[in-house]
């Protein structure tokens, strides 16, 4: 099956209630048609006068890309709560599917005989088939956030666009390192290019071998 909003939705305030104790604040979901995951929790920061006063533009997406089982798309939506309630209770994890994000899911699982898992489900074959082959040329920042969190993100060819998209990363006072990479690849095609304020938390070791070798570059030397 491929999931609604209203179906999702539904869902939420279902584990919600059965769960959480209902004790999930609502967050707005989206579908996209990715294929580089099932589901994902997007989020923005804001700093103001000098002080980080938090992350704020919690939503919850659903890629309905991929015809799957109902089974699996409800352990996304479980899995995507996970982070949503780690993040509105301002928990702080040791990782993103840290010691506190696997003590919630094994509970999940245990009570609840659920399959839940950290990774995002998608099969090698089916992340393969959805994704666009070719070699194409990337700028990919690697993003350490100082509660130790590192995430990757895809920037727009355009020296003005990733100068802003730095300085307002850097003035978050979020990310304690921002580094940039140049390459040629058809693996980073899997992950959307923007110059919009979020970035991606994935299998980074995965990332980091796709980067092996590439060395960083100052943003003047990017494009
Ligand atoms: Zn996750």
């Amino acid at each position: 099956m491929k999931a609604t909003v209203p179906y999702i939705e539904a869902k939420f305030d279902e584990y919600n209630a059965l769960m959480f104790d209902g004790k999930l604040e609502k967050v707005p979901i989206e579908l996209s048609n990715s294929a580089s995951y099932v589901g994902q929790c997007t989020f923005r920061t804001k700093r103001i006068a000098g002080f980080t006063v938090g992350r704020y533009d919690l939503r919850l997406r659903i890629s309905t890309r991929h015809d799957l089982p109902e089974e699996e798309i409800e352990d996304t939506i479980i899995h995507e709560m996970i982070h949503c309630c780690i993040w509105q209770q301002k928990i702080k994890d040791t990782s993103t599917h840290g010691k506190v994000f696997r003590a919630m899911m094994a509970r999940i699982n245990r009570d609840f005989g659920r399959h839940v898992t950290i990774s995002h489900r998608l099969t090698a074959e089916q992340r393969e088939e959805g994704l666009d082959k070719r070699v194409k040329p990337h700028i990919v920042a690697i993003v350490t956030f100082r509660d130790g969190r590192e995430g990757l993100k895809l920037l727009p060819f355009s020296a003005p666009k990733i100068r802003a998209w730095d300085r307002v990363l850097r003035r978050s006072g979020n990310a304690s390192d921002i580094k940039y990479y140049r390459l040629e690849s058809a693996w980073f095609n899997r992950f959307p290019t923007s110059a919009a304020f979020n970035v991606f938390f994935a299998d980074m070791s995965e990332v980091r071998a796709h980067l092996e070798g590439i060395p960083p570059l100052p943003i003047s030397e990017l494009v």
